[in-house]
């Protein structure tokens, strides 16, 4: 292939779907470039061996110490593999409420409405052809799921077919991006594309920086944190790396607050005061328990679930470990907290675990270049817990999962004493033991405001052909889990991006 139109920088959950469509629909030459290994088969595919076996293709960040949680580093294990964070996740597919959505429209965003985004949604995951991803009831439903849901109705939570996040008081099986060869994720995009459709992939490597010519990027340069190679593009660069590593990639390119770059040394070609700033993640806390029963997943059975799953697909190999949950808060409103629920933890060899997390926190954060080494990984200050308010929704939310475990279906299941929070005060239960839920969203903020950093068509501000499409761009994070967000923004972008590119 000679030389793309299209760069995208990031084989991930929004970069697969923007490079596919792009290349298809907009009839554009589209490189895609990725830091990762090819998606490996069978170990992403079945789900709890994916589970185990993530930190295998996964980045090893981490925050800086943080003040509200004892200091503690924060990580953050994003997917680094084809398909990105999708290829590793848990595979819950809850896009959460439309009114998350319409709230994006509502602050100046035009066509970022539920109804501007549904058509995209519609046609990742339903969609004809050789893209959609499947999402289905979850394979495996454990005995503590099915206790975990009828606790929740016997706690006043109304149970519903697929929970997805749309509204509070809710209880029920989550649906899950899984087909019947295993984990859906994003990677579909790029297996099996049509003959003619010109849509190379690139992987194994790393982007350094963009090559910018005045307000115009020209290409990237690749290779760790000296640049070995250079690759141009004659129309477009699309930044898909993802909430910690986009703002990062502007950073290094000379993009974003001056002082900031200058104070790390960078040049500054654009001085944008945004990037890297509006960090949110989902915050949360595990309630843990102990239980009578066995669990599961223990390494005594490993051998026979594999023969049943490698014969029928079915078993415990088949789940995601998190396959029930509630969404709580006002009914028929957008949720405040979430739950999830595992059959079995890390933490006691017979527990099982609630994690309760907030769904609109009002902390924010920061990415910001490292002054003491800018080549290196980004100072990630995600500031979790610094809101009072984020402090009181969780604990209400740890008092709420106490009364649907004291519920008898529950009780039946042979639930012990409580291990986490235990003894502990709220304040040090928090402290101790809170943490991101792996949900970054926000640092390349859409907008209209002077700290926007794309516009409602997701170009970077003060740039002439540069675009970010990943979870960036979420100005405020919506209730649910952010795969489906990705998916949506990726499919929302195509459709931008084939109008304002042209056909060629
Ligand atoms: C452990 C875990 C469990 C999760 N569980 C769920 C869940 O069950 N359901 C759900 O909806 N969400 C879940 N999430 C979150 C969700 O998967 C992510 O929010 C979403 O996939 C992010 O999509 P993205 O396109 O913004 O970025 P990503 O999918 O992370 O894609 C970014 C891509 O860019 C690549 N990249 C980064 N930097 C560079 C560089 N310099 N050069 C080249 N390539 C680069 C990365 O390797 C990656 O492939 C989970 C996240 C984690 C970490």
């Amino acid at each position: 292939m000679k030389d793309p139109e299209v760069l995208v920088i990031g084989a991930g959950t929004a970069g697969c779907v923007v490079a596919r469509r792009v290349a298809e629909q907009g009839g554009k030459r589209v490189m895609i470039v990725e830091a990762g290994p090819p998606f490996p088969g069978w170990p992403l595919r079945v789900p709890l061996a994916s589970l185990r076996l993530r930190p295998w293709w996964s980045w090893r960040l981490e925050s800086v110490p943080q003040p509200h949680l004892d200091g503690r580093r924060i990580p953050f294990p994003m997917g680094r593999v084809i398909g990105g964070t999708s290829s590793v996740n848990a595979m819950v597919a809850a896009a959460g409420p439309p009114a998350d959505y319409d709230a994006w429209a509502a602050a100046g965003n035009v066509g970022w409405s539920w109804a501007d985004l549904r058509p995209g949604w519609e046609r990742a995951i339903s969609g004809a052809g050789t893209t959609a991803l499947s999402i289905r009831r979850p394979v495996h439903e454990s005995a503590f799921s099915t206790a975990f849901t009828r606790a929740c109705e016997e706690d006043g939570l109304r149970r519903i077919d697929a929970l997805t996040g749309a509204e509070a008081d809710t209880c029920g099986m989550f649906p899950l991006f899984q087909g019947p060869a295993g984990r859906s994720s994003a990677a579909r995009y790029l297996t099996q594309v049509p003959r003619g459709v010109q849509l190379s992939l690139r992987p194994r490597t790393t982007v350094r920086r963009l090559i910018m010519d005045g307000t115009r990027a020209v290409g990237i340069e690749i290779g760790g944190r000296r640049g070995e190679a250079k690759i141009l593009a004659s129309e477009a660069v699309i930044l898909c790396a993802g909430a910690l590593q986009s703002p990062h990639i502007l950073h290094k390119s000379g993009i974003g607050p001056a002082k900031a770059l200058a104070a790390a040394g960078l040049e500054v070609a654009i001085d944008l005061p945004g990037v890297g700033q509006n960090l949110q993640d989902h915050a949360g806390v595990p309630v843990v328990v102990e239980s009578t029963l066995p669990p599961p997943g223990r390494p005594a059975m490993w051998l026979k679930s594999a023969i049943e799953y490698g014969l029928f697909g079915t078993g415990v190999m088949a789940s995601n470990c998190c396959e029930a949950g509630c969404f709580l808060g006002k009914a028929g409103m957008t949720p405040d907290v979430e739950v999830f629920s595992h059959f079995q933890t890390n933490r006691h060899p017979r527990s099982v675990e609630f994690s309760v997390v907030l769904m609109h926190p009002t902390s924010r954060g920061t990415i910001v270049p490292d002054p003491d080494d800018p080549w290196g990984p980004p100072r990630i200050d995600p500031r979790i817990l610094e809101s009072g308010k984020d402090r009181s929704v969780l604990n209400a939310g740890v008092e709420r999962i106490r009364s649907i475990i004291a519920q008898p279906a529950l009780q039946r299941f042979g639930l012990g004493a409580e291990i986490l929070p235990g003894g502990l005060s709220a304040d040090a239960f928090l402290r101790g033991h809170a943490s991101a839920y792996y949900h970054p969203v926000g640092t390349c903020r859409m907008g209209t405001d002077p700290l926007a950093v794309v516009d409602s068509r997701l170009r970077v501000r003060g740039t002439e052909n540069v675009w970010v499409v990943d979870n960036s761009i979420v100005p405020t994070i919506p209730a649910g889990h952010t795969a489906a967000t990705a998916l949506l923004i990726g499919e929302r972008a195509a459709d931008l991006l084939t109008a304002d590119l042209g056909r060629s």
